[in-house]
């Protein structure tokens, strides 16, 4: 008695693992169109000149001026490069 019921409980398990690897597969096949159409959708470096936020790098957005860092609130005019000016040599 003992032993059918194991054979009934490994049958069980077989059956789920036919079912689970059906599934693992159908997952891979659904990753794999979903990897390509990532790569296909993927920007070729557009964004890198747009300027960026030196306090979280996250990408300001353009059109209006921010003082602050919409994301974290980094000041801009902290970093703000200094306007190029004729160096004075002393001497
Ligand atoms: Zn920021």
């Amino acid at each position: 008695m003992a032993s059918r019921r194991s054979n009934d409980e490994s049958r069980d398990l077989r059956l789920r693992v036919v079912e689970l690897e059906s599934r693992v597969r159908w997952l891979e096949r659904r990753l794999k169109k979903v990897a390509a159409a990532a790569k296909l959708k993927e920007p070729k470096q557009k964004s890198s000149n747009r300027p960026r936020c030196p306090g979280c790098f996250a990408e300001v957005p353009r059109g209006k001026r921010y003082k602050n860092c919409v994301y974290c609130g980094f000041s801009f005019e902290a970093v703000k490069p200094l306007k190029p000016r004729r160096v004075r040599r002393s001497g």
